[in-house]
């Protein structure tokens, strides 16, 4: 067994693990592009 250290999640197969942990790392992607958005946005307001 697999565990997803992200939403604890079971598969069977590394493979499986793997690629739902893509969803995850994507989400986490998204997160940072978001940051950055607010940074710039914040940065421009105070202006
Ligand atoms: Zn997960």
């Amino acid at each position: 067994m697999h565990q997803c250290y992200y939403c604890e999640q079971l598969f069977d197969s590394k493979e499986e693990l793997y690629e739902h942990v893509e969803v995850h790392s994507d989400i986490e992607r998204n997160k940072e592009i978001m940051e950055r958005k607010k940074e710039k946005s914040k940065d421009s307001s105070s202006k």
